[in-house]
């Protein structure tokens, strides 16, 4: 059987992070299934889908880690070609990916007390989500 819900989270960008576990777990148990996997997906090309330990030190080094990885303020042909500004938003995004797949026994997503399943907006204004839920299982 497959299941598929959607929901929209507003964000402020500029690595903006939320917890949208509660979302997830709702979808599996909707559902109606007991065992299978859910995947979770983020549309759109600056935006990512993680797991951490959601918290504000962790939400604070994921946005060093990176500015050390892909710096805002260095060259991107990306907004060279489109006279944008989010060349570092997508290969943000890129790198981190834009899905996860959580399996769930009776109802439950194997996640660890300290693993919450988070969206992050990498790009550099304020944008609506839209995040897909795919449950399949039986
Ligand atoms: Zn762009």
């Amino acid at each position: 059987m497959v299941r598929t819900y959607r929901f929209s989270i507003k964000t402020k960008g500029n690595n903006d992070m939320h917890d949208i576990t509660p979302f997830v777990e709702e979808a599996v148990v909707n559902s109606t299934m007991l065992y299978g996997i859910a995947v979770v997906f983020v549309v759109g090309s600056t935006a990512a889908i993680t797991t951490i330990e959601y918290e504000p030190g962790l939400q604070k080094d994921m946005e060093t880690a990176m500015e050390r990885i892909a710096p805002k303020d260095a060259f991107y042909a990306h907004e060279a070609r489109w006279g944008d500004d989010n060349g570092h938003s997508h290969i943000r995004a890129s790198l981190v990916g834009p899905s996860i797949v959580v399996p769930f026994t009776e109802k439950k997503l194997a996640l660890g007390t300290w693993q919450q399943i988070v969206l992050i907006d990498f790009d550099t204004h304020p944008r609506s989500r839209t995040i897909l839920v795919q449950t399949m299982g039986e």
